[in-house]
């Protein structure tokens, strides 16, 4: 089963367009701000697709980036998708009606989690760029794992995607770190965007999810969820490389 054919909405060079039927409208006058990268956390790629084309399934993603580099798009960029779930960024919730989302195939931590393929990087960074070119509204900090706007639930992509590749082509951020950085995690983790608990109230339980979300992006060879000093002086780097108006207070 198949959502209505319609055209591609990249002019990036062999895309398949295969039409979900998950897909909504658009929450009335809401930006498209963000770009929500995830893995499909399936054992391949095409089980992925096939899910995200079921009706039953109730999940989609505007597009999927096979291990091979094939593009394929499921959703027009105008429609909402159900790729995000139950997630808040900068305060907001709703990130479906806000963002582009892009699965990127990959077993996930459930069934065998692996190197993402150069191949593979190489085309997420020319879908991501086209997209960026296209939504001039997405800020370098609205570039986000689905494990960012929802650390409690979500580890995806992971902390073997390469974000410093996809920073080098202009898709992101990866900012050297300010060392000796001091400074309260939480208050730096809340200005970049992360939510610190369910429903925007803030725990000590949801603190840690964020900073473990952090460091899977940015430290990932310290999923530790504390603020240690290399943490703080990336958290610091990170939220200094924010533009004012994508900073929170
Ligand atoms: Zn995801």
């Amino acid at each position: 089963m198949t959502g209505p054919a319609f055209a591609a909405d990249t002019s990036l060079p062999g895309v398949t367009v295969m039409p979900s039927p998950n897909h909504g409208p658009r929450a009335a006058g809401a930006a498209v701000d963000l770009l929500v990268l995830h893995y499909t956390g399936m054992p391949d790629g095409s089980a992925a697709l096939r899910r995200m084309c079921q009706a039953e399934a109730q999940v989609s993603a505007h597009y999927m980036v096979e291990e091979d580099g094939r593009i394929f798009q499921l959703v027009p960029e105008a429609r909402r998708a159900w790729h995000a779930g139950v997630a808040r960024w900068r305060g907001r919730a709703d990130v479906n009606s806000h963002s582009i989302g892009i699965e990127i195939v990959n077993p996930g931590h459930e069934f065998g989690y692996r190197p993402f393929p150069a191949v593979q990087m190489q085309a997420v960074a020319a879908l991501c760029r086209d997209i960026l070119d296209r939504h001039p509204a997405i800020l370098p900090g609205g570039v986000v794992a689905h494990a960012d706007v929802a650390p409690a639930r979500k580890e995806d992509p992971g902390e073997l995607f390469d974000w410093p590749f996809l920073a080098d082509q202009g898709v992101g951020l990866f900012p050297a770190p300010v060392a000796g950085a001091g400074g309260d995690a939480a208050a730096l983790l809340r200005q970049i965007g992360y939510p610190l608990g369910e429903d925007g109230a803030e725990t000590p339980e949801g603190l840690r999810a964020a900073l473990v979300a952090f460091q899977r992006r940015y430290r990932p060879s310290e999923l530790t969820g504390q603020a240690d000093a290399g943490t703080l002086a990336m958290l610091t780097a990170v939220a200094r490389a924010l533009k004012p108006e994508e900073s929170i207070r």
